[in-house]
């Protein structure tokens, strides 16, 4: 089972092999390579990524008040399911279905991340 908290869904798939650091790429490649076989849990705090991110300290995100807004900016304009196993072929399904490129734009406007130019909704493989 692989635990992500709701915007790691939209990381997940924008993914392009930079990180914080190397523990943190690798354990982003790991989960990866496990989307295929093993179902998805959308939890609320932190998840399977978070936990090799230098930002977990204690188990708690240092920059938590914006990680925060993402994933309830993904909870309303998506309307994920929590603590529901889903397939991630199922989720994809779903999210061609429900994400918009002005969705998307919602979302993720105020991450560091799109403002480097890392992630774009043409990136998406649904
Ligand atoms: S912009 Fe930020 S929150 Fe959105 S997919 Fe990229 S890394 Fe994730």
């Amino acid at each position: 089972m692989i635990y992500l908290r709701p915007h790691h869904i939209l990381c997940i798939q924008q993914f392009k092999g930079y990180g914080y650091n190397n523990i943190f790429v690798e354990n982003m490649f790991n989960i990866l390579n496990r989307l295929n076989e093993e179902q998805i849990i959308i939890k609320e705090d932190f998840d399977d990524i978070c936990k090799k991110c230098p930002n977990l300290v204690n188990d708690v995100c240092i920059s938590d008040g914006e990680i925060d807004l993402l994933d309830n900016k993904v909870l309303n304009l998506l309307n994920i399911e929590i603590n529901k196993p889903i397939y991630f072929n199922d989720l994809k399904l779903y999210l061609s279905e429900n994400l918009t490129e002005e969705i998307f734009y919602n979302i993720c406007n105020s991450c560091s991340w799109y403002k480097k130019g890392f992630c774009n909704f043409k990136n998406f493989k649904f």
